[in-house]
């Protein structure tokens, strides 16, 4: 096992034989070495609450996920062109999870791999080319979930958007275009899709999809308005495109009043992509479909996937969905989700800093503001708090295009004792001189 004194070495090497692109939380990074339910521990010993990771989504390491994995590791891997009931299992397993329209599986390894299908899927159905994306959004890091990931081609490095891509406004009640409790809110949104599907058109074009996050969450955790994806969808589907929801942060019961967050917004998808809590931190993913478009999919070309719904996979696959059940984890996201939103919001009458207060069960966020009037973001003062949590054993993370939302979506068995702890903590750090004066 490895010591405090090896952080400086891994370091070292990370930084030069490491690519080149890739990031470290916090300056002095930490150095885990081990998680158990929503708990991270450090070479030190060091114990730090996590309420960034949704991908340990029953809890880090649950020893169910764990023994299923083990157990089937030591019989049997291979791929998808041998009949095993560990795939056919899980498929129905996930289906009854879902309307019965979405009736169709294929499971892949990443959420940028599920995205990626979902998008050739688009385009094979009518032959057509454009994608209608949501700024802002993120949708994974192949080139081609990349070109509709606005929080990517519109950030550092990036190029602008794609030739093949349009992007309608980020649909922010709080700061976006549309503001505050307007009941209209989601169909003016909405409306930015018809100008967008006129531009396809008028360039002779035709939409493929449209492609958006159930909740938006590099976005800042922003919660679509009501009616937004039922507009937005109705509009697409005139128009000889799919709809598309990513599901790869929301999903599997983490909204607490639904399994899936395209639920909070009473539609149906076309495509639905999940990954990260799927496999509870093994790579498992999957994108289901309604049997239309996977018949329209199926051209001739063979969909060939070495890891895609492997036995191993599955097996972790079937546990976490039986934890998820067993343990009431959905009834915990929904219960003491809304807990940590009352704590949130007390937290909020007491400090002008906290401008807003948002999202469902165990995916919110608060967005820090210097003057609730001008809305001007806090980004200086969000990193601040989120290095003094972690000194004060909390790990928090920052997002959002301003940089000043701190994102709350930890596994969804953390409970009331957590949620006390956070609370607590955060009342002490926004009364630190750094914030007040
Ligand atoms: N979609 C969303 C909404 C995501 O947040 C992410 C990852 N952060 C992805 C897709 C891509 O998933 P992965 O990193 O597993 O490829």
């Amino acid at each position: 096992a490895t010591t405090a004194a090896d952080s400086g070495e891994i370091r070292r090497t990370r930084d030069v034989h490491l690519g080149k692109s890739l990031s470290i939380s916090y300056d002095a990074p930490l150095h885990i070495v081990r998680g158990f339910g929503p708990y991270l521990y450090d070479v030190n010993g060091r114990r730090y609450l996590d309420t960034v990771n949704n991908v340990a989504h029953v809890g880090h390491e649950h020893p169910r996920v764990v023994r299923a994995g083990q157990r089937q590791m030591g019989i049997l891997n291979t791929n998808t062109r041998y009949l095993h009931e560990n795939i056919t299992a899980l498929a129905k397993e996930l289906l009854a999870t879902m309307p019965p329209e979405l009736s169709v599986v294929h499971f892949v390894n990443s959420g940028s791999e599920a995205n990626e299908l979902a998008l050739r899927m688009a385009r094979t159905w009518r032959g057509h080319t454009d994608m209608i994306a949501v700024e802002v959004g993120y949708h994974g890091n192949t080139g081609a979930v990349i070109d509709v990931s606005s929080y990517k081609f519109d950030g550092r490095g990036g190029q602008g958007v794609p030739p093949n891509t349009q992007i309608v406004p980020i649909p922010d009640t709080y700061r976006g275009l549309y503001r505050g409790n307007d009941p209209q809110a989601g169909s003016k949104y909405a409306a930015h899709l018809d100008e967008v599907i006129d531009r396809i058109g008028q360039a002779d074009r035709a939409v493929a999809g449209f492609i958006c996050e159930s909740i938006l969450s590099c976005g800042g955790q922003i919660e679509l308005p009501a009616g937004y994806l039922r507009e937005a969808y109705r509009k697409v589907r005139a128009a000889g495109g799919l709809c598309i929801a990513d599901e790869v942060q929301v999903g599997f019961g983490r909204v607490g009043s639904h399994f899936w967050g395209f639920e909070l917004q009473g539609v149906v998808p076309d495509i639905v992509t999940m990954g990260k809590p799927m496999g509870n931190g093994h790579p498992l993913a999957a994108v289901v479909c309604r049997p239309e478009v996977a018949e329209a999919f199926a051209n001739g070309m063979e969909y060939f996937n070495t890891f895609g719904g492997n036995p191993v996979s599955c097996a972790i696959g079937r546990a976490v969905l039986q934890v998820i059940r067993e343990e009431g984890l959905q009834e915990n996201a929904l219960n003491t989700g809304a807990y940590l939103r009352q704590g949130l919001l007390e937290l909020q009458n007491r400090y002008e800093i906290i401008g807003d207060v948002r999202g469902p069960g165990f995916f919110q966020g608060i967005e820090l503001v210097r003057h609730r009037e001008t809305l001007t973001p806090a980004a200086a003062e969000t990193t601040y708090i989120a290095n003094r949590m972690r000194q004060l054993g909390i790990l928090m993370s920052t997002d959002g295009p301003l940089h000043n939302v701190l994102k709350i979506k930890p596994p969804i068995c953390f409970g009331r004792r957590e949620v006390d702890f956070l609370i607590d903590t955060l009342d002490q750090v926004l009364q630190e001189d750094y914030l007040t004066t």
